[in-house]
């Protein structure tokens, strides 16, 4: 149990150390300003608090000397000083004070979006399989929180390790003045000060319980209303007239977060009610005792004016100490999670081997694969060889396995069991980076970006050629609808961000996407389906052309129109998991109650032959 205990404050002291010097490090080397606004702030508000123990003991103590019958000439100096002080202190220390504040939080604002963008970079880069990761996701919800409003990021949490800083300084301070004036303030204060500790500790762990339970909610929550909301969306949800479920649901959702709300506040309130009685029991022993030093003239009474403020500052300091203390751990333990985030265990390993250049050979060998948290497997034992500049043409029903097997080859997931090989090297011994430049893809489920038409082809390349754009453009057969939008290639896709931007037709949009795969110009282009919304004959168009464009590269296409795999080398017809048919189309066609060839005469049946 005490093994347990201990380990669990191992746990707590190295979040707190290793967010603490997250935040320290960040800072130090992205905005050093930030400690000047620090030493600003302490200067200004030690001076403020010491300025109010201190002078009034000396403005009292000349005064009464001077209402006693003491010369006024004698003291007044003494006097006009004190005044001075007081109103001069102030003055300059507020307006230091409110200078540090505003930079401060200038600078506050710039690591929140610093944070932001370091966390989407992070989520762009995680292992694809996160993404369908509940536990991921929540673990990305919990960072997103947990570094900006929960913690207050960087300035949210040095904000708290300043005032212990400054409340030890002024704590050390006003103890000297109460050890030699009134000693026995200090066990009232300290008893008071554990009671209060106590209920304050009560109340962040409550916090913390709730932060836990809200980052899912949170996650659903936001599902919901972004559904809601969305554009893309729309179609579905007022065909199926689905806004009816959405709002049930975020009606769900906003209760749950009332209750868990509800609960720590119920909580809250009463340690804090329990705070004010301990806060106003102490206080009264300590005026009682001070009064009571006075009233028998063993201290002055500008002492006793002293010794009430240090009496009242040495209790808040060591009250904020504490509290900053406890606050440091909670938004530390926040801000963790984006620590957590940032290290989040890779879901699949990956080396460090540069692909060669020139011919490519892709084997699969013995492939079996089932999704992670599923314990059906979708593809077994697929063994194909494609040679450099082949055109393989994939077939299958729906399900069958076809935009899985793109998925193993692009390494979105690792295979279960067996092995893929590019150039005889197991495709994990390759660095990330250098495998991902060896395809261009255009999904099924492509995305289009709310960004210009220019940048959805270009994609991050700033030192793109407007004739290569063209070029593809043309290929894709969008070069003349293009032509036609009013700002042309910097028309914005979409209207979320310009009234004036375009919303293309589902055709379009896959001509763009197909205009960015050509644009990319790999090695090996894959084509999974992204012609769907084309109709026949510009799908057979489209593909033409890219067979002639593509000439020498290596070439997959899926396509359930089989007119299509016409053009191709090979054939591999996907079905009950695995490969079960492979050949040149003529091979197929012909093969006795083959699937291809049922398929193909089927179809064929449907559409003039357009060959
Ligand atoms: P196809 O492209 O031939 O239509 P898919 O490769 O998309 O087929 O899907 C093959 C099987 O894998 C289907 O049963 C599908 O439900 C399942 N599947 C696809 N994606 C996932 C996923 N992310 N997680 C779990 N199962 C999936």
């Amino acid at each position: 149990m005490r093994e347990k205990k201990k380990k669990s404050s191992e746990k707590n002291t190295k979040f707190v150390g290793e967010t603490l010097a997250f935040m320290l490090k960040t800072a130090a080397k992205e905005k050093p300003s930030l400690f000047f606004c620090y030493l600003g702030l302490f200067l200004a508000e030690l001076a403020m608090n010491l300025k109010n123990i201190l002078i009034p003991k000396f403005l009292i103590d000349e005064l009464l000397l001077v209402i006693n019958g003491a010369p006024v000439e004698s003291h007044l100096h003494t006097i006009i000083v004190c005044a001075l002080l007081l109103v001069g202190i102030d003055f300059v220390a507020t307006g230091c004070k409110n200078i540090a504040e505003s930079i401060k939080n200038t600078l506050g604002e710039w690591f929140n979006q610093y944070f932001a963008v370091m966390l989407s970079e992070h989520a762009m880069g995680m292992d694809y399989e996160h993404t369908e990761n509940p536990q991921a996701l929540d673990q990305l919800n919990k960072a997103k929180e947990g570094i900006s409003w929960y913690s207050g990021g960087v300035v949210g949490i040095l904000d708290y390790f300043y005032q212990i800083v400054l409340n030890v300084t002024i704590f050390v301070s006003v103890a000297a003045i109460i050890l030699v004036k009134c000693p026995l303030i200090f066990p009232v204060q300290i008893v008071a000060l554990l009671f209060d500790s106590f209920y304050n500790a009560k109340i962040n762990k409550k916090e913390e319980e709730n932060f836990l339970k809200l980052a899912k909610i949170n996650r659903m929550f936001g599902y919901v209303l972004y559904r809601l909301v969305s554009f893309e969306y729309g179609k579905d949800i007022r065909l199926y007239n689905s806004s009816g479920l959405m709002a049930q649901k975020a009606d769900a959702y906003t209760e749950d977060t009332t209750n868990i709300w509800k609960d720590g506040a119920i909580a809250g309130e009463k340690n804090l009610l329990k705070m004010d009685v301990v806060n106003c029991l102490r206080a009264g022993i300590s005026y009682f005792y001070i009064g009571f030093l006075a009233v028998a003239k063993k201290i002055s009474i500008g002492d006793f004016s002293m010794c009430i403020s240090a009496s009242a500052s040495l209790y808040s300091s060591l009250n904020r100490m504490i509290d900053c203390g406890m606050e440091i751990r909670k938004r530390c333990n926040y801000a963790y999670q984006f620590l957590l985030f940032l290290e989040y265990p890779r879901a699949m390993q990956t080396g460090e081997k540069k692909v060669s250049g020139g011919e490519h050979v892709i084997e699969f060998s013995d492939v079996s694969f089932r999704y992670p948290r599923s314990e059906k497997y979708v593809l077994r034992h697929i063994n194909l060889t494609i040679h450099s500049g082949e055109h393989l043409s994939i077939v299958g029903l729906n399900g069958a396995g076809k935009t899985t097997f793109i998925k193993l080859l692009c390494r979105l997931y690792a295979v279960t069991e067996g092995k893929i090989y590019i150039d005889g090297v197991d495709i994990m011994e390759y660095s990330e980076e250098e495998y991902r430049k060896l395809f261009a893809v255009v999904f099924q489920d492509f995305k289009l970006f709310a960004f210009t038409l220019r940048e959805n082809i270009t994609l991050g390349d700033w030192d793109f050629s407007e004739e290569e754009i063209a070029r593809v453009l043309k290929l894709s057969g969008f070069y003349e609808d293009a032509g036609k939008l009013e700002k042309g290639l910097d028309t914005m896709i979409y209207k979320s961000f310009d009234e004036k931007g375009t919303e293309l037709s589902g055709g379009q949009q896959q001509k763009v996407a197909i205009s960015r795969a050509l644009y990319r110009n790999a090695p090996i282009v894959i084509l999974d389906e992204p012609t769907a919304a084309l109709d026949p004959v510009a799908e057979y168009d489209i593909y033409r052309k890219f067979n002639s464009l593509v000439g020498g590269k290596t070439a997959i296409y899926i396509s359930h129109r089989l007119s299509s795999c016409k053009f191709c080398d090979h054939i591999a017809v996907f079905a009950e998991d695995t490969i079960k048919e492979y050949g040149t189309h003529e091979e197929l066609v012909h093969k006795k109650d083959g699937i291809y060839a049922q398929m193909f005469f089927t179809q064929a049946k449907h559409y003039i032959d357009i060959a």
